[in-house]
C-alpha cells in the first residue's frame, strides 16, 4: 500500500544497495592484494588412468590462504573474482604457479616427462585480447613445455565463441596446448561446438558419475558421454570418482581416465610429486 511504498523509497533500499557495493568493492580489493602478496595457493589432483592405474595429469586447483580465515577453497572466492573480474590476475597467477612448479618437478624427474598440467581458464580469461601472449610469456619464463599444458574451458564458454576466441583457441592448440571442456554435460544441449572448436578432453561431470552404480539412468547418460567423446577421437575424463563400483563401471563403459577421492584429493605441490613418483607417472599420451 501507500506507507510501504514511502518507506521503500525513503532512501533506506538504496542504503542497503550501497552497502552490498561497497562489500563487493572491498572484498575485491582484499582478493587482488591476495594475488599480490601470494596469499593463493594452488593445490593438484591426480587424473588416472583407469585401466592401469598410471597418473597421467594433474589439474591445478587454487585455494587462498588467508591470513585470518584460514584455507578458502574457490567456492568461498571465485564467484566473486568472476562477477569483478580479478579471476583474470588470480588465473594468470594460478598457470604461472602450476607450471613454474610443474618444470621443477620434470626437471628433477625424468619419469614425469608425459605428466599433463591442467589449469582452468576462466570465460573472463579467453575473451582477453591478449590471452595467446600471457600464456606464451608464462611458458617461455617458465621452461613448461605447451604440450603438457591442458586448458579446462566451462561449456558456457565453447557455446557461443565469438571469431576472436575461436582464433585465440586455435592458436592455442596449434603451439600443441591441449583444450579440454570442464563439467561436461552441465552446460547445454548443443554439441556442434565439439565440431567447429580444437577441443581434445571432455570432462565428464561429477553428476553422472555420483549414481552410475546405482542408477540405470544415469549410467545410461555417461555411457553416452563416453560414446559421444569416441564418436569426437576426445579424451574422456571423469571426475569426482569416489568409489571403487563407480571406477568399475567407467571402466565397463570404456571411460579411459578419472579424477576423484578414490583415487587421490587434490594436495599440495609437494606432496602430488611424492604422489606421482611413487604411484607411477604416465607412459601414455591422452
Ligand atoms: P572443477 O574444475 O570442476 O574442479 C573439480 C572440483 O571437484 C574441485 O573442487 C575438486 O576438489 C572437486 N573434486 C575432485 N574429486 C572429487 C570427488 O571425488 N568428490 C567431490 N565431491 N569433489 C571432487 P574445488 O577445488 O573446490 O574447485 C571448484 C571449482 O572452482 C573448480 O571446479 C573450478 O571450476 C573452479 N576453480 C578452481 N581453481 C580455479 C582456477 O584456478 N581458475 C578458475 N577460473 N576456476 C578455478
Ligand atoms: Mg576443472
Ligand atoms: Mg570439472
Ligand atoms: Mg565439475
Amino acid at each position: 500500500d501507500a506507507a510501504m511504498y514511502a518507506a521503500k523509497r525513503s532512501g533506506r533500499g538504496h542504503f542497503r544497495v550501497y552497502n552490498l557495493e561497497l562489500d563487493t568493492q572491498a572484498r575485491d580489493a582484499e582478493l587482488r592484494r591476495a594475488v599480490e602478496n601470494d596469499e593463493l595457493v594452488v593445490h593438484f589432483q591426480p587424473v588416472v588412468d583407469l585401466h592401469g592405474g598410471d597418473r597421467t595429469a594433474v589439474e591445478a586447483l587454487v585455494r587462498w590462504n588467508h591470513p585470518t580465515r584460514g584455507l578458502l577453497m574457490p567456492g568461498a572466492f571465485i564467484d566473486l573474482a568472476e562477477e569483478t573480474g580479478a579471476v583474470i590476475p588470480i588465473g594468470e597467477w594460478v598457470l604461472r604457479d602450476a607450471c613454474r612448479q610443474a618444470a621443477g618437478w620434470r626437471a628433477e624427474h625424468p619419469g614425469l616427462d608425459e605428466l599433463y598440467v591442467s589449469v582452468n581458464l576462466s570465460a573472463r580469461q579467453v575473451v582477453q585480447a591478449d590471452l595467446v601472449a600471457t600464456i606464451r610469456d608464462i611458458l617461455d619464463e617458465t621452461g613448461f613445455p605447451a604440450d603438457r599444458l591442458v586448458l579446462e574451458l566451462t561449456e558456457s564458454v565453447v557455446l557461443q565463441p565469438d571469431d576472436q576466441t575461436v582464433e585465440r583457441l586455435n592458436t592455442l592448440r596449434e603451439m600443441g596446448i591441449g583444450i579440454s571442456v570442464d563439467d561436461f554435460g552441465t552446460g547445454y544441449a548443443a554439441l556442434s561446438y565439439l565440431r567447429t572448436l580444437p577441443v581434445t578432453v571432455l570432462k565428464m561431470d561429477r553428476s553422472f558419475v555420483t549414481g552410475i552404480d546405482t542408477d540405470p539412468g544415469t549410467y545410461a547418460v555417461a555411457e553416452a558421454v563416453v560414446r559421444l567423446a569416441q564418436a569426437y577421437q576426445l579424451y574422456v575424463v571423469a571426475e569426482g570418482i569416489e568409489t571403487a563400483e563407480q571406477a568399475r563401471c567407467l571402466v565397463e563403459m570404456g571411460c579411459t581416465y578419472g579424477q576423484g577421492y578414490y583415487f587421490a584429493r587434490p594436495m599440495p605441490g609437494s606432496a602430488v610429486l611424492e604422489h606421482l613418483v611413487t604411484r607411477g607417472s604416465a607412459t601414455v599420451t591422452p
